[in-house]
């Protein structure tokens, strides 16, 4: 068989990661012939030692390259990803960098691969109509790697033509679910990088706490399933083993079930439309006994609707969301600010910069600068 070529943009990563755990369990199968990260050379070393790409890329350029891992060419700097990814030529691209600092990557993997297996879903969130229209034009199929997404593609395929009713994105809630407003105040970098069921980089798990990333996936749903914000419901599911859901007008509704586990949904954007089984840990319905759902409470957590009502006012509304939203989590995560005024950073930001109707890449970049200088005040403020 003729080995596929994959790209891993954000390999270091956790989803990287797990996806390289794919790679090495089809090793006829997959060849990763690009490997990329941010500033983790020592990890990124390894794994080119392991998995013997032909290009790599590091955006802050180490002291110096060990000899045995000279016989891949090496790109450093801010345009490192990209041309990595170009000179690659992979077939595939995994595109798992965390934030906006990923959607360059994601549409050089557009314009140039033949599919991409997308897991960065800030770079949808703020690229939004631009990267779709890009896949379209392309005829690049975009395949969901989140794992709410992957489970309402899967449900999809058995839609025979049938219009969708609704899309329900589960929810595990995230560290805080049970706590009170007042004690989610002051909850510490340690408390919220507890996940209940998932394990992730420190990012996400920050926005499963707030429920931004719930909130973020709704407008990724839009994007990918080109639904209205007014049919995607999100129900909380502590137990993340169904992993979401689409109705139909009869009122049958499908879900998408499994333990949670990363290496599902990537591995099956990997191998599409062919499943490729790893040592997954089955579903025992025995031991699980019931699973429980509840409606996501908008009180404790205002993000969610944050991020709802930004989608539906459009205008580069998500790029504030997000921008702001990931300047506030990373100054939770350096301890310059309690978790209690995450939310309050991205609703200033909402307020107070301007909407601006987005036809450009540029203009995404001109909106996503001026969340991020809004926020930074906000923080000096608070951080006072
Ligand atoms: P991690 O923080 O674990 O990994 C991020 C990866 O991106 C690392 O390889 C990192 O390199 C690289 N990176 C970070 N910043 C930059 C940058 N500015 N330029 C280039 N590369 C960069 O994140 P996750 O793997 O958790 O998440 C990746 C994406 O997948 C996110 O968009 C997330 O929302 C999404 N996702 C993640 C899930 C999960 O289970 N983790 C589930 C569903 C979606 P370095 O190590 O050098 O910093
Ligand atoms: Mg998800």
């Amino acid at each position: 068989m003729n080995k596929r070529t994959i790209a891993i943009l954000g390999a270091t990563g956790s989803i990287g990661t797990q996806a390289l755990d794919i790679v090495s369990r089809y090793p006829d199968r997959f060849h990763a012939v690009c490997l990329t990260a941010h500033n983790s050379s020592e990890k990124l070393f390894e794994l080119v030692r392991k998995f013997r790409p032909a290009c790599a890329a590091l955006n802050i350029e180490p002291e110096s390259i060990p000899e045995d891992v000279k016989f891949c060419q090496w790109f450093f700097g801010p345009d490192s990803t990209v041309e990595a990814l170009k000179a690659s030529r992979a077939q595939d691209a995994l595109c798992a960098i965390v934030g906006i600092a990923g959607l360059d990557a994601v549409l050089t993997a557009l314009d140039g691969c033949e599919r991409v297996l997308l897991a960065n879903k800030e770079a949808l969130v703020t690229g939004g109509d631009l990267v779709t229209a890009r896949a379209r034009e392309k005829n690049v199929p975009l395949l969901p790697v989140d794992s709410e997404h992957s489970a309402i593609f899967q449900c999809l395929q058995a839609r025979q033509g049938n219009p969708v009713k609704r899309l329900w994105l589960t929810c595990s809630g995230g560290a805080l679910r049970t706590w009170t407003k007042a004690a989610m105040e002051h909850a510490t970098v340690r408390d919220v990088l507890k996940h209940p069921t998932w394990n992730m980089g420190g990012k996400i798990t920050v926005d499963c706490a707030t429920m931004a990333n719930k909130g973020l996936e709704v407008i990724e749903a839009h994007h990918l399933f080109d639904m209205p914000a007014e049919k995607i419901n999100v129900v909380i599911h502590p137990q993340s083993v169904i992993h979401s859901m689409i109705e139909f007008d009869d009122g049958a509704v499908l879900a998408q079930m499994g333990m949670p586990d990363m290496r599902g949904p990537i591995g099956y954007a990997m191998g599409y439309p062919e499943r490729l089984p790893y040592d997954a840990k089955p579903l025992n319905f025995y031991e699980l006994g019931h699973l429980d759902f509840a409606a996501p409470d908008h009180d404790r957590f205002p993000c969610l609707n944050m991020a709802i009502e930004a989608l539906k006012a459009g205008n580069g509304m998500p790029v504030i969301f997000n921008g702001a939203n990931e300047q506030a989590v990373g100054a939770f995560l350096r301890e310059h600010i309690p978790f209690g005024r995450i939310p309050e950073v991205i609703d200033h930001a909402l307020q107070a910069v301007a909407p601006m109707k987005i036809n450009t890449i540029a203009d995404v970049y001109a909106l996503d600068r001026a969340a991020r200088e809004d926020a930074e005040n906000t923080l000096r403020r608070l951080s006072c």
